[in-house]
């Protein structure tokens, strides 16, 4: 058994705390929010995630609130598809879940505060000082020390303090220029079930409808889409100048079907720009320390796996631990089974981002003239619904098993 510190209690931080409390390890999460609250938009729960989740036991409420989508279409302004990936291509039976992220934090939340972990919340933590003996002690935003610990985790998302107090751990940290607007809308008919709708206009026009399912709280309310807009960081203040209206005729040009979305929007404040951080690190660990989730290799969403790869990063630290004889083996052991998978995904999202995202016209038009063409191939579209599931570990075949709780 070892005493390890937890610094962040989001997806990551909240899912290594269950995987080494199970494990019998002495684990203290530390929070920097006081009252943590299930809030946020939707996120996609692939089926990468769902594996991690049903190992945890946390899988039945995320199924029970969640959104079963089959199919992911984008569709350009002409009504042509440029991708169109249906699930059950790569096996019967296989879905991705559309949640509120509140309903995901809460569970995991949940299952913490029910676990032999303790749970400090309120406590910020700005840096950590590691003593001659290999362990490392905590200093809080306030300064006070908290020491000390055989190991730390560190999972305090993207814009990570701890990451960034340690000049010798080497990293690039880039923010992306575009982010996007976030609502959550009811949908009580269901208009929007079963497949994450993307709408796309060039390369600086997305509008995407995203089912949600039910939202966090004791009870389960009605149906929820989410719907996203791409825009600019820097074009947000004039968005706001210009109010509603003329937005709004934009969202709809681009996708007349989130009309039932829009009518729901009377108020700027019911909407919420996300910003995306670009986070690459040549390895995820430092001497008794390890990075973990969007602190480690934060992406933008395009790909939608933050939530998912952040699950499996917990995974596979646990069996790091359990398989390795110390810490810092097990470290080095952790790291080097995580790079094939993360290495995919960041560069396949640093990749694609531009073709959606971005200032570069003719990237739009070389998406709609050769991704709908290529994914008409059957080996393409397989491989293109595996990195959708999350599961891709290599740019030709590697992949772990792709398969959805029973
Ligand atoms: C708009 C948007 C859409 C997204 N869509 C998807 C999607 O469809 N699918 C998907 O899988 N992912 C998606 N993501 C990404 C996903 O939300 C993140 O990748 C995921 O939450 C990362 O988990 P994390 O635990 O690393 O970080 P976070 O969830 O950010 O958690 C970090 C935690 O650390 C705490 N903390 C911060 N600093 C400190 C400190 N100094 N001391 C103590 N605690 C601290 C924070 O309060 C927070 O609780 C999306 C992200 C955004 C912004």
């Amino acid at each position: 058994m070892t005493r390890v510190a937890i610094i962040g209690c989001g997806t990551a931080g909240a899912a290594a705390a269950l995987f080494l409390s199970r494990a019998g390890h002495d684990v203290t999460v530390f929070e920097r929010v006081p009252d943590p609250k299930p809030v946020g938009a939707g996120v996609m729960i692939q089926p990468s995630g769902l594996s991690v989740l049903e190992r945890l036991a946390c899988h039945e409420r995320v199924l029970g609130r969640g959104a079963r989508v089959s199919r992911l279409l984008c569709e350009n302004e002409r009504k042509v598809a440029v991708v169109d990936l249906p699930y059950e291509s790569l096996g019967e039976g296989l879905y991705g879940v559309g949640l509120h992220r509140g309903v995901l934090f809460e569970t995991l939340f949940a299952a913490v505060a029910a676990s032999s972990a303790e749970l400090r919340c309120g406590v910020g933590i700005a840096r950590t000082v590691l003593d001659s003996r290999g362990r490392r002690t905590l200093i809080t935003d306030e300064g006070e020390a908290i020491g000390r610990f055989d190991w730390v985790v560190v999972c305090d998302g993207a814009r990570s303090h701890v990451r960034d107090s340690m000049p010798e751990v080497a990293k690039s940290v880039t923010r992306y220029p575009w982010g996007a607007l976030w609502f959550i809308g009811d949908d009580p008919e269901d208009h929007f079930g079963g497949v994450l709708h993307q709408k796309v206009h060039g390369t600086r026009g997305m509008v995407g409808m995203l089912p949600t399912g039910q939202g966090p709280g004791p009870k389960p309310d009605t149906n929820h889409t989410s719907l996203f807009f791409s825009v600019r960081g820097d074009e947000v203040d004039g968005w706001r100048t210009r109010g509603l209206s003329p937005w709004k005729h934009e969202v709809l040009r681009i996708a007349p079907e989130a009309a039932p979305l829009l009518d729901q929007i009377h108020d700027m404040d019911q909407l919420t720009f996300a910003t995306y951080f670009d986070v690459t690190m040549p390895r995820w660990h430092a001497p008794g320390m390890v990075f973990l989730g969007d602190a480690a290799h934060a992406t933008s969403p395009q790909l939608g796996q933050g939530c998912n790869l952040a699950l499996c990063d917990a995974a596979e630290l646990a069996d790091a631990v359990s398989e390795t004889r110390s810490i810092s083996d097990a470290l080095e052991a952790y790291t080097a089974r995580r790079r094939d998978h993360l290495r995919f995904y960041q560069i396949a999202t640093r990749w694609l981002t531009p073709f959606f995202q971005s200032d570069l016209a003719p990237l739009g038009w070389a998406r709609d003239l050769f991704m709908s063409r290529s994914s008409m191939l059957g080996i393409v579209e397989r491989e293109m619904v595996r990195s959708m599931c999350g599961t891709k570990t290599g740019f030709l075949f590697g992949s772990m098993p792709t398969k959805v709780p029973s």
